[in-house]
């Protein structure tokens, strides 16, 4: 459409106007409108395709015309009864009792009835609720149990949260589904922190590139461009002492930045800064990086840049959000879980270690007793035990990159979300007994205009429904739909849609989300039932900390979150007054610096040797990596003398250090 319209305009100036044919047309025109206003006729609403935007005061100054004098919402049609015609079609399923009814027509009605058809699929009772906690317990328990079970439930080998004390400078970077973000958070140590940040949408290609150096060279880049922006004088002097430092105090020196790096998807973690990718979810295809430690991939490409950072610790962007909440809630009341709800949803909680009976590698401190523990919650009832499947939710994870994968979460997350209503509205179009979208008769849209939708709309394609616009049309509540139908216009390309199909499409919308919320909810109450603290009358409040898109912006999420959470046994309305699901406003920047914090307080003073002998391993293999790909080679007499000196360097000092 913006194509046809870019050609009209280009062309139309060169084409000589011939004044004779416009003549006759307009006194047609003429001739015909007064025909009709005299006649009382509905005039023919102008096939306006290269109209993109309707609005309020279009509809205002028709309305002081006499031939549009009438209230904009009244139906335009005034149809006498027949048995097949109700004047009073059944309100849409929503409970907006200001909104006029719908305007008649069969078709209409039909839409109506299509609407609750389609919403009633996505009923999710109190009684659902209540079955999918008990699974969800059930998955919980065989993952603590096992590996290899829907619910991973991965050790994170944190093994206490933040007090608030915490005190430095660090930087975060945070991989989420669509955005990468990069920060430096200045913790003040006294609950408070300052936090500077970056964010850049990752673009489409890069998540199903050929390699996955393209994706980690386009994170380091931005680093670079992050520490040239807002830590110039930093960077500029630490570039310059780590290009002159031989010394392996020079390589240690405080300005090098500890970075704790979110990454949100399913990873193995190893150590503190080490974990393995397990699979790529929400999208991201790129087949080299499985198996393979994503801090090592990261810290090449910084090295690659000569950057003055050390990727410190491997956070997921759950165990940064329950950190994040830890350090900045206030009083004796600690959060017990980190739930994200974004393009993906995920959650890490804090569990008994006695209760994790399947092997944990390596070493963590026990002390605490209790360990975070990364559910991965999105792969809940993979094997569809549980979780309702409407058609849309079959044929959206047949299109996905993962079928039969991450199951719970293509029914709850922002990417998903979307997707689901434009499958349903989709089908809903394509019926031809049901008017969506469609302009069977202008007359009966109150703002007179032609209904159509653009061949480019996101509604026609695959993924093209972005879930922010079921914001929109959850949080308008005026009478017309007008901000919502605006909304459809640009943002959809849906032209002129009448009130009934944003009715339609705010309906579906909001069951679609509805049940979202209430799988939430499940979630949720599972982990408060697992944390065996609803019953405790020591425990005043269970804090829950979440972040993500959804339910930071989707009016009233966390109400409906709390409604399903009220039906479930064992919480009820007085557990339900116990939970206290906070925002963990970025939280995953603040949470990524303070496990960088516990990593940098975990480096013992003979951690340096390692650290060199991978700095210099690391140098050199970036330089042998750059010649490959880059520049013609090095000579081979360069890179043993390179070699030479380094191992002589790791000879003097462990001789030192033995002395
Ligand atoms: P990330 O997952 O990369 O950390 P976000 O938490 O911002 O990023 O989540 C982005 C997801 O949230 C996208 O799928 C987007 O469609 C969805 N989203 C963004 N804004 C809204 C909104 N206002 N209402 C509902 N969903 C939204
Ligand atoms: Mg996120």
């Amino acid at each position: 459409m913006a194509k046809a319209k870019a050609r009209c305009r280009t062309r139309w100036p060169l084409r000589r106007p011939r004044i004779l044919p416009f003549a006759v047309v307009a006194a047609a025109a003429t001739v015909l409108a007064l025909a009709l206003f005299v006649l009382q006729l509905p005039l023919p609403a102008p096939v306006d395709f290269f109209s993109h935007s309707f609005s309020h005061d279009r509809s205002r100054s028709r309305s002081h015309h006499p031939y549009f004098s009438r209230p904009p919402y009244v139906p335009a049609a005034r149809l006498e009864p027949a048995s097949d015609i109700c004047l009073k079609p059944t309100p849409f399923p929503f409970p907006i009792s200001n909104i006029p009814l719908a305007a008649s027509h069969p078709l209409t009605m039909a839409l109506a009835a299509e609407t609750t058809r389609v919403v009633s699929l996505f009923d999710f009772s109190d009684a659902d609720v209540n079955a999918h906690v008990q699974e969800f317990l059930r998955q919980m328990s065989e993952g603590l149990k096992r590996d290899g079970t829907s619910i991973s439930q991965i050790p994170t080998y944190v093994t206490g949260v933040p007090d608030g004390t915490e005190k430095g400078l660090y930087l975060a970077v945070d991989l989420g589904g669509t955005n990468f973000r990069v920060c430096s958070v200045m913790l003040n140590g006294d609950t408070t922190f300052n936090l500077t940040y970056n964010k850049v949408a990752i673009p489409k290609d890069l998540m199903v590139a050929k390699t996955s150096r393209e994706l980690f060279a386009f994170l380091a880049k931005q680093i670079e461009l992050f520490l040239r922006e807002h830590h110039a004088d930093h960077f500029e002097s630490s570039t310059r002492r780590r290009h002159t430092a031989s010394t392996p105090q020079g390589y240690r020196d405080e300005h090098i930045f500890r970075l704790g790096f979110t990454f949100s998807f399913p990873v193995k973690q190893l150590g503190i800064n080490k974990g393995k990718l397990i699979r790529w979810t929400k999208g991201f295809d790129i087949p080299d990086a499985i198996g393979k430690d994503v801090c090592a991939l990261l810290q090449a490409e910084i090295d690659r840049l000569r950057l003055p950072v050390k990727v410190a610790a491997l956070v997921n962007d759950t165990v940064g959000t329950l950190m994040a909440r830890s350090y900045t809630s206030t009083g004796k009341h600690r959060s017990i879980l980190g739930g994200i709800f974004g393009t993906g949803t995920n959650g890490a909680y804090i569990e008994k270690t006695k209760n994790i009976t399947k092997p944990i590698e390596g070493q963590y401190d026990t002390t605490t007793g209790e360990m975070v523990v990364n559910t991965e919650w999105g792969s809940f009832d993979n094997q569809l035990n549980v979780l309702p499947s409407t058609p849309w939710d079959r044929a959206l994870d047949g299109s996905s990159v993962n079928p039969g994968i991450q199951m719970f979460e293509k029914r709850v997350s922002g990417m998903f979300l979307g997707e689901i209503v434009r499958l349903a509205v989709l089908d809903m179009m394509k019926n031809d007994e049901v008017s969506l979208f469609k302009d069977i008769d202008s007359s009966f849209n109150d703002w007179r205009t032609t209904t159509n939708i653009s061949s480019e709309s996101g509604v026609l394609r695959a993924w093209g429904l972005d879930s922010a616009i079921l914001s929109v049309a959850a949080s308008d509540n005026s009478p017309e739909l007008s901000t919502l139908r605006q909304e459809l216009e640009n943002n959809l390309h849906v032209y002129n849609p009448s009130l009934e199909d944003a009715q339609s499409f705010k309906a579906v919308a909001n069951a679609v989300v509805r049940r979202a919320a209430r799988l939430s909810a499940v979630a949720i109450g599972a982990v408060a039932l697992q944390s065996g603290k609803l019953d405790d009358p020591e425990e005043e409040v269970l804090d829950i900390g979440v972040d993500g898109s959804l339910v930071e912006h989707y009016p009233f999420f966390r109400d409906m979150i709390y409604e399903a959470l009220v039906a479930v046994d064992g919480i009820g309305p007085e557990g339900a007054k116990k939970i206290r699901i906070g925002i963990a406003k970025d939280g995953s920047g603040v949470g990524a610096a303070l496990i960088a914090l516990v990593a940098q307080r975990m480096e013992k003073p003979g951690d340096f040797l390692a650290d060199l002998r991978g700095d210099i391993k690391r140098s050199l293999d970036a330089m042998q990596a750059n010649n490959a790909i880059d520049e013609p080679s090095m000579s081979t007499t360069a890179l043993v003398v390179g070699g030479l000196i380094g191992v002589a360097a790791i000879a003097a000092i462990w001789y030192n250090r033995q002395r």
